[in-house]
């Protein structure tokens, strides 16, 4: 033996176990054949002496009979199991009970075994030393034990604890509650993922949160705080790259879209306060086994984001998620009932509803407005001639021509197979004439690129407007539109002719 190198050699403590059962006779016989067993047995005749003792004892493991006086087996394992302190304990639920029902609400406590009475208690020992044997090689940090107080102390300190718990958990169920709510709020999904970053600024220090949207390539802010320009600007910029590494592969930062709900005061000026963003929280949303979006937090403070609100948001992120996905998947539906898949227009049902709104909106109002019918000339010939795709390119770049040519407020249609239709409120035939002619002229310059070289296409327009046309109703509209379009068709093509007159290209 090397001199000088002795090593002393203690026994290591022999392993503790806490029993928590009301029945003298029951924690007369768990003792003795754990005792048997080689372990050192602490006994507790009630729920409340339990978790006094799992937190001045240290025990290794505990047992807990369900049904105890004072506070029952779940409670004890759910507070002990809540508290970084005790949590690491493992614990065996020790019962009576055996319905399928008893045995899930004991697991959803956080208990590691649920062991029925009538057990064979060699039984009871084997699961012992088997849950010992599985959590002994777990890594964790050392629990910090508390001091032993009187006995007094002890019990309004369990009571506290669990009044603590229960706001808590209150607390958690009412986040939940609020943010499940939103499910129904708005057609518009970013006002409804507004609203749920508007309960989530409530409950954590953030000024302004985001949620990126990343099929969409679309970043919904909301602003809870006057930030001021600067931060605002800064809060936008750190969020989209946040956001960056979970957008589709090929998509930038360039590409995301940003909408904002924020009160025009809110981001004006400057907010000394507001002078950097000194925390900021990243979650990606997970729906359906894939991300679908990502939300950031961000705060003028330092360290906004404390361990406890990290907490919360793991119970947030959940029902955030579901609320977020199905807003954007009714708003994709919703959109997909309106528009026409190849050119992302308005379809004709839709336009339909639209004119009749805004005739009667015109009508009441005395105002005026104008409609297009727009139709590519010898159509078929393209087909025919480049087949079928070379036509859908055409008429997918047809429709970026009208709609880079009219006014946000135009409303731009597929009518039909190489028919569109565009209203224009507010606009008399002159007007209108005049941009059906800038339209035809754009289209009849432009070289369509097809894989067979460049080719050329025209379009006759017919226009309409009301009052100037008389008409009683949007039926009337459409057709006197239609016999204008008819009738540039029959007098040579690529020309536009308005109800009433005729400006030949
Ligand atoms: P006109 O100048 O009289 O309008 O002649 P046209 O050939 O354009 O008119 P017609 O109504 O005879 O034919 C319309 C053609 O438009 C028929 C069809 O092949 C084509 N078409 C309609 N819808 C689509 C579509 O979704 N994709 C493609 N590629 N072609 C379409
Ligand atoms: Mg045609
Ligand atoms: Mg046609």
């Amino acid at each position: 033996m090397n001199m000088g190198m002795e090593v002393a050699y203690t026994e290591p403590d022999a392993t503790r176990i806490l029993i928590a059962e009301d029945s003298p006779t029951q924690r007369r016989i768990i003792k003795t054949v754990l005792g048997r067993a080689g372990y050192d047995v602490i006994l507790a005749e009630d729920g409340i002496k339990a978790v006094s003792k799992a937190f001045y004892e240290n025990p290794d493991l505990l047992i807990l009979d369900i049904d105890m006086p004072r506070m029952n087996g779940y409670q004890v394992c759910r507070l002990l199991k809540d508290d970084y302190r005790t949590s690491h304990i493992p614990v065996i639920l020790l019962t009576g009970r055996d319905q399928e029902t008893d045995k899930f609400w004991g697991l959803k406590t956080g208990a590691d075994r649920y062991v029925t009475k009538g057990f064979k208690l060699d039984g009871l020992a084997d699961t012992v030393r088997e849950l010992l044997a599985q959590t002994e090689n777990e890594p964790r940090d050392a629990p910090q034990m508390e001091t032993r107080a009187d006995g007094g102390e002890q019990e309004i300190d369990v009571l506290t604890r669990v009044n603590d718990l229960l706001d808590r958990k209150l607390f958690e169920a009412t986040i939940i509650n609020e943010i499940s709510k939103l499910n129904t709020i708005s057609e518009d999904s970013s006002v409804t993922i507004s609203s749920v970053l508007s309960v989530i600024a409530k409950v954590t220090d953030c000024y302004v949160g985001t949620v990126t949207l990343l099929d969409e390539c679309e970043m919904i802010v909301h602003v809870h705080n006057p930030v001021g320009g600067t931060f605002f600007v800064e809060a936008k910029m750190r969020a989209m790259e946040a956001a960056v590494p979970y957008l589709p592969p090929g998509s930038s930062i360039k590409q995301i879209e940003v909408i904002t709900d924020a009160d025009p005061g809110f981001i004006e000026g400057e907010n000394p306060e507001c002078d950097a963003i000194r925390s900021i929280y990243t979650l990606p949303l997970n729906a359906r086994g894939k991300n679908i979006a990502v939300m950031t937090l961000l705060s003028p403070r330092p360290d906004a984001f404390s361990e406890e609100i990290r907490r919360t948001m793991e119970i947030i992120e959940n029902p955030a998620c579901v609320v977020v996905d199905n807003a954007r998947l009714h708003e994709g539906a919703m959109r997909l009932a309106i528009t026409d898949g190849l050119t992302h227009l308005f379809n004709h049902r839709h336009f339909y509803e639209l004119l009749e709104h805004e005739f009667q909106r015109t009508n009441r109002y005395m105002s005026r407005m104008a409609l297009m019918m727009l139709d590519i000339d010898y159509f078929k010939k393209v087909n025919d001639g480049y087949g079928h795709q070379v036509g859908d390119e055409i008429l997918k770049e047809l429709a970026e021509i009208i709609t880079g040519e009219v006014r946000e407020v135009d409303v731009v249609a597929r009518y039909g197979g190489e028919e569109f239709a565009i209203l224009l409120p507010q606009t008399d035939t002159r007007q209108a004439t005049a941009v059906a002619d800038r339209i035809r002229r754009k289209v009849d310059e432009r070289d369509f690129i097809t894989p067979e070289g460049k080719i050329r296409i025209t379009i006759s327009v017919g226009v309409v407007s009301f009052p100037e046309c008389a008409v009683e109703n949007q039926v009337e509209l459409v057709q006197l539109a239609d016999a204008a379009l008819y009738k540039a068709k029959e007098t040579g093509r690529n020309k536009v002719i308005a109800c009433g007159r005729t400006d030949e290209a």
